[in-house]
């Protein structure tokens, strides 16, 4: 990198997972000139994920910060919370912000995702929310403090824990999935059917194929109408029916968007200098060459380390290997990789015993798997595909995986060179 980049700056706009990390990796990495953060929401940048988990059963309002106050002054990171980029000017390359404006050499975009909002009759009632942030989640949580039935539209990873936390604290709960089966998007069958009986052991009343048509009540929601001419009491409700990027900013300006802020392997939209991370990117998945947006603290976090080293003036092409968790009732859910054109899979373990894991295959190319409590096999898992490792069929059903991935490893000529697991 010339001086002439580093002096004018590098902005990021987002203080999320992927904003934060791309600041301090920058400076970590030795970026020399001014980096600011910018992030619309107040306070320090903080954990997601515990949103609809931890946080919804804990007695206070606490958020876990991702980094400490000092993380941000000790690597210069000028951080500006509260404060929203409202346009970008490419050619004077200069952000419009609601405070003023600010110039930059290199613009990060980490602006993340929004949730869906589901506009069908008596949406405006009090007591129906989305979740995407820490007042998002506050909000939830004083409504249910005071319900009795929770209705959870959507059967996806966010609106499941929720409804098994809500289940938990003694909420008579109702998912409605519209789909024919839960989490669809991104796990397989087997996990979904499992997911599906342990939730309505702990009591959670899911209903399939369940198409949701009005929101009943006076000034507040008191019932969720679905098609079929069913009923469901409802004191709050839950929208979680996905998120959709953060491309606002990005298509005002004139760069690239289709499905997400499109980028190139390194990161790079459309625009000179300027990047895009995490949630809102779309970026080419390596193996498969097509392009994908993926939804996870690992892509933001992944993606912002990678991204410093770009602007630092590095080109190799992101290609860490995926990986997500969720947290519903009883199960750690933990996947890894993709299961893009997958034709077949092998199960081991026991769904009975409610620890289990599915390998999917392309053809003779293992390329996810899904684990449920079996984290072992997950982090395997992580490893093998990063390291590009071809376990056999034989290889995970005799118990062996993980000696024959250390026999491999130790004769590669690479040693099993781990890309980025
Ligand atoms: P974000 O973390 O969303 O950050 C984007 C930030 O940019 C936001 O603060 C936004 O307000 C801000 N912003 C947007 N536009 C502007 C603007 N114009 N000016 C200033 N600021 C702006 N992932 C997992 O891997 N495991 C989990 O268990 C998991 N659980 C989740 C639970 C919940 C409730 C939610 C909502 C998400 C969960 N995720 C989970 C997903 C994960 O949190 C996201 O993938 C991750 O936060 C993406 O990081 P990001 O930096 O791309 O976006």
């Amino acid at each position: 990198m010339s001086a002439g980049l580093a002096s004018a700056g590098a902005v990021i706009v987002g203080a999320g997972h992927g904003g934060s990390q791309a600041a301090v990796s920058l400076r970590q990495d030795g970026y020399s000139g001014p980096i600011t953060l910018i992030g619309d929401e107040p306070g320090y940048p903080y954990h997601r994920p515990p949103l609809s988990k931890a946080f919804m059963k804990a007695g206070d309002d606490k958020l876990q910060p991702l980094r400490g106050e000092a993380m941000y002054l000790n690597h210069g990171i000028d951080y500006r919370p509260g404060t929203t980029v409202r346009a970008l000017d490419l050619t004077g390359r200069r952000c419009i912000l609601d405070t003023g404006e600010l110039p930059f050499g290199d613009l990060i975009l980490a602006t993340g995702a929004r949730p869906r909002a589901l506009a069908i009759d008596g949406c405006e009632r009090e007591g129906i929310f989305t979740l995407r942030t820490a007042a998002d989640a506050q909000r939830i949580k004083r409504r249910m403090a005071a319900s009795h039935h929770a209705v959870i539209i959507g059967g996806g990873f966010i609106g499941l824990e929720i409804a098994a936390t809500m289940a938990v604290l003694g909420k008579r709960v109702t998912v409605l999935e519209i789909g024919e089966r839960l989490l669809a998007r991104a796990i397989s069958p087997v996990v979904s059917d499992h997911v599906l009986a342990r939730l309505a052991a702990s009591g959670v009343d899911v209903r399939l194929g369940a198409q949701v048509s009005a929101f009943e009540g006076k000034t507040s929601v008191q019932a969720v109408a679905a098609l079929s001419g069913e009923r469901f009491l409802a004191d709050v409700v839950v929208v979680g029916i996905g998120a959709a990027p953060a491309v606002a900013l990005a298509a005002e300006a004139g760069i690239r968007v289709d499905g997400g802020i499109v980028v190139d392997e390194c990161l790079r939209t459309s625009a000179d200098r300027v990047f895009a991370i995490g949630d809102c990117a779309r970026f080419p998945h390596w193996p498969s060459q097509s392009l994908i947006r993926l939804e996870s603290v690992q892509n933001a976090t992944d993606q912002a380390r990678h991204v410093a080293q770009v602007i630092l003036g590095a080109t190799t092409p992101y290609t860490a290997v995926p990986w997500f968790w969720s947290d519903i009732a009883d199960m750690k859910l933990q996947m890894v990789g993709l299961p893009i054109g997958a034709d077949r899979h092998l199960v081991t373990g026991q769904p009975s015993e409610n620890a289990f894991s599915v390998y999917h295959f392309h053809g003779d190319d293992l390329v996810a798997i899904d684990t449920v409590n079996r984290p072992a096999d997950h982090m395997l898992g992580r490893k093998m595909l990063a390291s590009g490792y071809r376990p056999t069929e034989h290889d995970i059903l005799s118990g062996r995986l993980s000696d024959a991935f250390r026999q491999w490893s130790a004769a590669s000529p690479a040693g099993g060179a781990i890309r980025s697991a």
